[in-house]
């Protein structure tokens, strides 16, 4: 799955979510998250991401890794 981390806390530019063909991108309190059982990997909401917050799980950043749990957790919760 591809996940949102810490720079969309300061940006939430929404665009990502539009663009999403299987609408896996849902609007949080402090950021957008993806929900990983429904993003089918097409990388179509990075290119969109005016801040550079999306990545594919296995190339997030090593000071993002725990955003790869705050997306899941996320949709867990609701
Ligand atoms: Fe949606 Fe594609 Fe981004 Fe996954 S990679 S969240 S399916 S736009």
């Amino acid at each position: 799955a591809h996940v949102i981390t810490s720079p969309c806390m300061e940006e939430k530019a929404s665009i990502c979510s539009e663009v999403c063909p299987v609408d896996a991108i849902q609007e949080g309190d402090k950021q957008f998250y993806i929900d990983p059982n429904t993003c089918i990997d097409c990388g179509a909401c990075i290119i969109q991401c005016p801040v550079s917050a999306i990545f594919y799980e296995e190339e997030v950043p090593e000071d993002e890794i725990g955003y790869i749990q705050k997306n899941a957790e996320f949709f867990s919760r609701v």
